[in-house]
Formats: structure tokens, sequence, C-alpha cells
């Protein structure tokens, strides 16, 4: 197989450039290109125009990419100036290229897409040249969705583009979880707070017994309820669940265990009650049943010094699709997840009639204050790997089968990785 054509296939923009780096001269597009029917680069073609190309009256580009059919892309360089992307060969049979966006599209509010049809100046043209009537459609990015004890400066620093590696390190975050390569005491602090966020559900047993509240402890009850409710989205909490307040005990053998101040009443043998806890560090168990503040004070800087715990900033992210409502990571009292909004926008140009002007383009506007998204579909990190072995085998390339792919010595190593 030709690996250029793979570049074509898993088309991420950084590995474009590079690529067009490496091919001198590139080919560049003519000033007013007269038929994009006679424009077919093999690899993409980027050209930047100062003063910015002017696509209708108010709509400019400073940064026009032409991609060769086929091309898949997944993360459209966008800049403050505008970057136009124009996607050749596009039939009404083709999948149209905004649909392979990672980014969360949505429709802008208040703005309805034009009716009128729209002209994409010297860009969108038949074969003559003229013009081409277009559907304008305009999308705005979601941004993301972080953690609110997230680093908010580190995660709100704009990008324009995904390189290669800037993917490969967004999704190995998304798929290895916050610990990546955890120490034993961080693990460990992990599951206490694992244990003591299982507590904050209280006792569980379905025979309620009466349990005297003091005033304050009402009104924190009260207030967990809403934010329970609040994560489950309105849907109800169960009632007439035991209520009795959760006991640290210790056993004839200094080990420790929990029950429930209603266990074992005369006739009710199924209040909450754990097993001996041998997997908590004790010092750390102990000090919020003693309200030691000072102790846990002392857990958490200690945590903090090894960059883990709840003063550190917790590195959640996820696309703003994504229908989780609160943070999977380690705390007490997972927080609800907060959306960092973006204002970058996708206009999509596309002609009224492919068969005459088979060209589709996209112009990305303004930066991405936010998290390069995960990708949903195929992972670009695999493409990008697979691309590289594929790369490195050089002249084995043009006779490879799976078979032999699987068993090549490049692929072997990168396996091993
Ligand atoms: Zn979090
Ligand atoms: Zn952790
Ligand atoms: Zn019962
Ligand atoms: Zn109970
Ligand atoms: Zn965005």
């Amino acid at each position: 197989m030709d690996p250029q054509a793979l570049t074509t296939l898993f088309g991420i923009p950084g590995f474009y450039e590079q690529q067009l780096a490496l091919n001198l001269p590139p080919k560049l597009p003519p000033d007013q290109p007269t038929s994009p029917l006679s424009f077919h680069p093999s690899t993409p073609v980027s050209k930047y125009y100062d003063p910015p190309y002017n696509l209708s009256l108010n709509t400019t580009a400073q940064h026009i990419i032409w991609y060769p059919p086929e091309a898949f892309v997944e993360y459209p360089e966008t800049s403050v100036g505008g970057t136009l992307h124009v996607f050749q060969g596009i039939t009404p049979a083709t999948i149209l290229p905004h649909l392979n966006i990672v980014y969360s599209l949505g429709s802008p509010k208040g703005q309805s897409t034009s009716a009128e049809p729209r002209k994409c100046k010297g860009i969108l043209v038949d074969a003559q040249g003229n013009d081409m009537l277009c559907v304008r459609k305009l999308r705005t990015c979601q941004g993301s969705k972080v953690c609110p004890h997230a680093d908010l400066d580190m995660l709100v620093a704009p990008h324009t583009k995904a390189s290669c590696s800037d993917i490969s390190d967004r999704f190995r975050t998304a798929f290895l979880n916050e610990k990546g390569l955890a120490t034993s005491c961080h693990e460990l602090y992990d599951k206490t707070i694992a244990f003591f966020s299982s507590l904050t559900q209280g006792c569980l047993h379905r025979h309620s017994i009466e349990t005297e509240f003091t005033p304050e402890e009402r009104e924190a009850k009260t207030l967990a309820q809403a934010r329970v409710l609040e994560i489950r989205r309105g849907q109800k909490i169960d009632e007439g669940l035991c209520e009795g307040r959760l006991k640290l005990m210790e056993d004839a053998f200094g080990g420790y265990y929990i029950q429930c101040e209603h266990y074992p009443p005369e006739s009710v043998r199924d209040h909450r009650i754990s097993g001996s806890l041998q997997e908590s560090d004790t010092n750390h168990l102990i000090a919020p049943f003693d309200n030691d503040q000072e102790a846990l004070d002392a857990i958490e800087e200690k945590a903090r010094s090894c960059g883990y715990g709840g003063l550190t900033a917790c590195p959640y992210t996820t696309n703003s699709t994504s229908k989780r409502v609160i943070c999977p990571y380690t705390h007490v009292n997972p927080p609800t997840l907060h959306r960092i909004p973006c204002a970058a926008k996708f206009i999509m140009y596309i002609p009224l009639d492919l068969n005459i002007c088979p060209n589709v383009a996209i112009l990305c506007q303004h930066e991405h204050p936010h998290p390069i998204p995960t990708p949903s579909k195929t992972p670009p990190a695999v493409a990008c790997a697979i691309l590289d072995t594929l790369l490195s085998m050089g002249s084995d390339v043009a006779t490879l089968t799976p078979r032999r792919f699987m068993q090549h010595p490049v692929t072997r190593a990168m396996l091993r990785k």
C-alpha cells in the first residue's frame, strides 16, 4: 500500500503539515483556481493569505487547506482569522466531512441556518470557474466538560490544532484513569476516599427506625439529599431507608469495622455493618470519625506533596456530549461537572449540486479554550501508531498482507512498546 494513501486516510492535520514540509516544493493552489476539477493534489496543500482571502462580503480566511479526495479530518485546524478546509471529490453518496469532526457541534442559539443559498467565492466553482450556489450551515463548538476541581488555567489554554502526539496524550489520559502509575500510598488513599464516599449513602437498610437528629444534622442531610437529586436528575430517592449514623467500631483484635447505630436492634439484624477494614489507612479512617481536622489536613498535605489527593487539581475532562453528570475520579463527594463554553465556529458550504462541483468547504473560526476532545470513532492515536509503523517498514509496505503486517519485526517492536 502506498504510505501516502494512509496519510490521506487517517488525515491528521499536524501530520499533513509535516508531510507538506517534506514535499518540496509544495504545489500551491492558484490564487483564483479557475477549475477545481483540474486541481487534484495527492496530499493536502496549504496556503496562507495576507491580506485574508475574501470568501464573501464579510467572511474571510487567512489559511486555506485543499484536501485530496477521501481525506478524513477529525480535528480541523482553526484560527482567529479563519481556516478554510476544502474537501474534494465529494459525491452525493459521500459522508459529508463535517461528520468526521470530533468536536461536539451544536446549532447556534438564536441564529437559524440561512436558507438563502450563499457562494464561496472562487473556491466552490463549476468547471467554467463560475461560483456555485451553496447551502451554508453554521455550527458552534460545544466545548468540554471538566471537573470543578480542575486546574482551569491549564485546561482553558486555547488550542487551534491537534497534532498526532496531542491526540495520543489526550487518548492516554482519557482511557487510563487519573492514577496512571499510582504509588501504593496513592492507591491506599484512593481506597479510603472511595470507602468514605460509599458511606455517604448511609445505612441503606429498608426497615426504618426513627433516628433523632440535631437541627444541624437535619440541615446537612437535606443539603446532601438535594445533591443526590441533582446527580440523579430528579429521579426519586428511596424513602423509608434507615437514617442511622454510621460508627467506626474497633474489634477485639484491634481491627476496625463500620456499624449502623441501630445495629442490632431486638428483632432486626440487617442494619449496615462492614467486615474488618484491612485495606484502608487506619489514621485516615479514624480521623473523620474523630472530627480530627488536623490529622485530615496532614494526610491531604502529604498526598498533595506526592501529587494526588483533594488538594491537587482533578484531571478529569470529557466531551460536552457525554451523559456523565458527576466526576468519576476520587472525591468523597464527587462534584458535578462544569462545561467550558467555546466560541469556535464551523461554517459549512455545500454546493447545491455536487455533480457540478464535487467540493465541500468548512470554514473554522476562533480558538478552542478547552481540552482537545477525545476521539469517539477511529482512535487516531492508534491510527498514528499504525501509520508510523507502516512508514518505518519502507518498501515492505507494497507487499503487505494483514498476516505479514502482524508478523513484521517492526509491528512486533511497536506492540512491545
Ligand atoms: Zn474530579
Ligand atoms: Zn487518586
Ligand atoms: Zn428490616
Ligand atoms: Zn441502620
Ligand atoms: Zn471548541
